[in-house]
């Protein structure tokens, strides 16, 4: 019933999702690609398509041996926060109690856009 998917788009929702969250973000002019931040460097964006595989481009993305390594210096540098990564959990400070930080992603999304803007 459902018409047939040739081609896929970018879903903000999956800026929600925490295996992506951290390093996806649309990419510039094209909403059949998404970009990876950790895998972006010199100011180029590293954007790869997302084709008719959706969010299994992501996956497929994720599981590259590049962006494990980078994946995971992101990761051990968000436990111990140090300047040059822009996605810093908001509430860190005020709120370090709560585990719940439900405005996050929208916090992230923005900041992405931030960061495309001012680049
Ligand atoms: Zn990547």
């Amino acid at each position: 019933m459902a018409p047939p998917k040739h081609i896929t788009y970018f879903n903000p929702d999956w800026l929600l999702d925490k295996r992506f969250s951290y390093w996806l973000q649309p990419a510039p002019k094209d909403n059949t690609l998404a970009a990876c931040r950790l895998c972006s460097s010199g100011g180029q964006l590293k954007t790869f398509s997302l084709s008719s595989m959706g969010i299994k481009a992501l996956e497929s993305h994720a599981s590259g041996s590049k962006h494990k390594i980078r994946a995971e210096s992101y990761l051990n540098a968000r436990e111990n926060p140090i300047e040059g990564f822009l996605v810093q959990p908001p509430t860190q400070q005020s709120n370090a109690a709560s585990s719940k930080t439900p405005s996050r992603g929208k916090f992230e999304f923005r900041d992405l856009l931030f960061v495309y803007f001012t680049g």
